[in-house]
């Protein structure tokens, strides 16, 4: 076995990977990028049939234009320097029923036009799209305080990014009808729901909201040579900085020795060692099958697992070369959209039941950007998406073994291919009778090309609560081995890159002893807190009567009421800000009575100022907690039992028991096992006053 050493190998180029691979060579890094295909993209690539070009997957990519979160990176690495950029306008054509919208690419012509076909919601239609911008102006920000490293803390934040958060904590259907109510608009507006695989009652808010106005307002693009030339551009600009691509590696394993990723290892026998490895592939497969369970703590495997049991939605596509010039026909559309009704609920469903013939399509024409076909010819792309469990795994069984060859899968294949014509053959008559060249795609097909679980091009689906601070972080348990890509950031192209770049600066920061905020995950460092200490708040009166209530814990959702556990137990009243008090006292008193059986410790988390449209954000930030503190515990411990983080979202049993301004210092109540205070205290020292006031329980 040959074995090489690079300072980062990169696993997979897709655009997560190339990025990531081109700004570590450009730092002067030594990368090396390992892929199973034989070209680079992942899904940014393309095939050819004669003298007709394909685009595999790219209708519209966004942030591409001046100010856009794509352009830096696309800027950094070059390729702006290699590949020309069509703005796209309009952006897209949307036929509902009988209805014709042509939606323009400058969001206050859409605007004008959306109100000029439902003047009755004029007032809903512009504070949606204020709200939408509003949103997005604070992305940036919270993206430039990064770079600054002036982000708050987390509890803070919804007081620094309130509609960035609020819009990540609840749906895209939520967030719009507070705005609009007319169904048809609603259909309208969310024509994009398309791009993102959920329909807006499941759709993460922000999810839709980030790009849309991205789109809107930093353009709609598409490269001359497709997505495939931007690949290309990164590979060019990784290897002009001395990184080394290796293409047919499929990688199978990477070698832990005490907890630290060493080594990648492929079926051909390569071996390479790295001080770093980030992977694009996806993040089941990097977890599960590369490291291996044995080397995670349970409580990560899990949340590995619970993404792989969800991949989001694949796709059909049928890529058709035509003799026939579209353009010279005065075809004007770039992207179509042909939906039946407004109902994207309905057409969701149609999607999930592989309801073909009714099935919501895009209609993608190659040609109004990029010089793909033949004189006299064209390349149109029918797209719609799809379900990897349809008709039982295509009519595989799940048996993928030469599935291309398996009648089942080809007749099924066939149907899905020929209804997605005929429903494109209304829009351009004569469409069948014109196809020199078809090639249908499943998400099988998704799957054999980019190894995506479920042909997945999302990674996870992208619902409320599991988007962002609920996602799979790009930091793994095994500290240099790093993710990137759909699975870690949302789906897309711009996202691939973005989280490609971020990725690049942890793993360089990482490499050169220094630590990186990171740009776009609301996971954060805390910054050092300058402020001068508040003053010590006199400790309260022990004598109390505990309150006859039951909060129920994050994640294990155990019932604890607090005058009643059975137990001596030490309750911590804390918020976010004085949570290391949690972590102290936790930490003295388990160093005493290690049992669970022996004490209750639990925390009770005042919440009271933070607004309701954050408590799935925060819930977010508990579980993360519960996991992190999950992670620390001695092998057969039972987390229930030994992390109890209660919410108190009012602050009321804070109050009850006679706290207040937590915030400023934590707090400890002690009980006997029959619920009676024995004492109490706030202020300094928190931990040894705990453990004198258990000395009297406890004996
Ligand atoms: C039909 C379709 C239409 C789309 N339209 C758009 C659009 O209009 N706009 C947009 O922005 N996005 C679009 N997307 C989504 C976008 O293409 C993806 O979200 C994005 O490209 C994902 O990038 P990624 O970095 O996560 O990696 P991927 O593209 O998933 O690449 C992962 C790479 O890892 C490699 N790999 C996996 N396992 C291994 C292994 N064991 N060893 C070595 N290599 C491995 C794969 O071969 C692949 O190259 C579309 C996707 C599809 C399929």
């Amino acid at each position: 076995m040959r074995t090489e050493k690079f300072d980062v190998i990169v696993i997979g180029a897709g655009l997560g990977g190339l990025t990531a691979a081109g700004y570590l060579a450009k730092a002067g890094k030594k990368v090396l990028v390992m892929e199973q295909h034989t070209v680079p993209g992942g899904y940014a690539h393309e095939f050819r049939r004669g003298k007709y070009r394909f685009e595999v997957a790219l209708h519209a990519l966004d942030g591409a234009g001046p100010g856009g979160w794509a352009y830096e990176t696309l800027s950094d690495l070059e390729v702006l320097d290699q590949v020309n950029f069509q703005r796209m306008d309009p952006f897209y054509t949307v036929q509902m029923g009988e209805d014709e919208f042509n939606v323009s690419a400058d969001p206050m012509a859409y605007e004008a036009e959306l109100i000029r076909h439902f003047p009755d919601e004029a007032k809903g239609i512009r504070s949606l799209i204020d709200a939408m911008i509003t949103i997005f102006w604070e992305v940036r920000r919270f993206t430039a305080d990064g770079k600054l490293n002036r982000r708050p803390p987390m509890m803070e934040m919804p007081a620094h990014y309130p509609n960035m958060l609020a819009a990540m904590s609840e749906s895209w259907g939520d967030f719009m009808s507070r705005h609009i109510e007319n169904r048809q608009l609603q259909g309208l507006f969310s024509t994009l729901w398309a791009y993102y695989g959920l329909p807006p009652s499941k759709l993460n808010a922000a999810t839709f909201i980030f790009p849309w106005v991205s789109y809107h307002l930093f353009g709609a693009y598409y490269p001359e040579g497709g997505s495939m030339a931007m690949s290309r551009a990164l590979e060019a600009t990784i290897k002009k900085y001395g990184g080394d691509m290796r293409y047919r590696q499929m990688v199978s394993g990477i070698e832990i020795v005490d907890g630290r990723a060493t080594a990648v290892l492929t079926q051909k026998g390569l071996r390479a060692e790295a001080d770093l490895i980030i992977s694009n592939a996806n993040a089941p497969d990097t977890m599960l099958k590369f490291v291996g369970r044995e080397h995670l703590p349970s409580a990560y495997t899990s949340q590995v697992e619970d993404a792989l049991a969800k991949p989001a939605l694949g796709s059909v596509a049928v890529y058709l070369g035509l003799n026939r010039d579209l353009l010279a026909e005065g075809w004007a559309h770039h992207e179509l959209f042909i939906a039946d009704g407004y109902d994207m609920e309905a057409a969701y469903e149609a999607v999930l039941n592989g309801r073909f013939e009714e099935i919501g399509i895009v209609i993608s024409h190659y040609d109004q950007a990029d010089n793909c076909s033949p004189d006299g010819g064209s390349v149109v792309t029918i797209t719609s998406l799809a379900p990897w469990a349809y008709a039982d795994t295509w009519g595989t069984g799940g048996d993928l073994d030469n599935y291309r060859k398996n009648p089942h899968y080809l007749e099924l294949k066939q149907a899905a291919g020929d209804a997605l014509i005929d429903r494109a053959e209304k829009a351009i008559p004569g469409l069948r009778d014109s196809i020199k060249y078809v090639e249908i795609a499943t998400p099988l097909t998704n799957y054999r090309y980019s190894r995506n679980p479920g042909g997945s091009f999302y990674g996870s689906d992208q619902t409320v609560d599991n988007m962002y601070i609920n996602r799979l972080p790009e930091k793994t348990p095994i500290p240099n081995l790093l993710l990137a890509g759909a699975w870690v950031n949302g789906g897309g192209m711009s996202a691939a890159m973005l989280s490609g770049h971020n990725v690049a600066r942890t793993a360089q920061a990482q490499l050169d002893g220094k630590t990186a905020v990171d740009l776009f995950s609301v996971e954060m460092e805390q910054p050092q807190n300058d402020e001068p200490a508040p003053a010590p708040i006199t400790p309260a009166p022990v004598e109390m009567i505990v309150p006859d209530v039951t909060l129920t814990a994050v994640s294990s959702q155990r019932a604890i009421t607090l005058n009643n556990t059975g137990l001596p137990t030490v309750f911590i009243f804390h918020t976010q800000e004085t949570a290391d008090a949690s972590t102290a006292i936790n930490k003295a008193v388990r160093g005493h009575y290690p049992l669970a059986a022996q004490l209750m410790v639990a925390s009770v988390v005042d919440l009271h100022s933070l607004p309701k449209l954050f408590r799935k954000f925060a819930t977010g930030a508990m579980r993360k907690s519960y996991k992190q503190a999950e992670e620390t515990l001695p092998a057969g411990a039972k987390a229930e039992e030994y992390v109890l983080i209660l919410p108190d979202w009012d602050g009321e049993v804070t109050a009850v028991c006679g706290l207040q301004d937590v915030d400023k210092k934590a707090a400890v109540l002690v009980l006997d096992q029959n619920g009676q205070a024995v004492g109490r205290h706030q202020g300094d020292e928190l931990a040894g006053k705990t453990m004198e006031m258990l000395t009297a329980v406890m004996g």
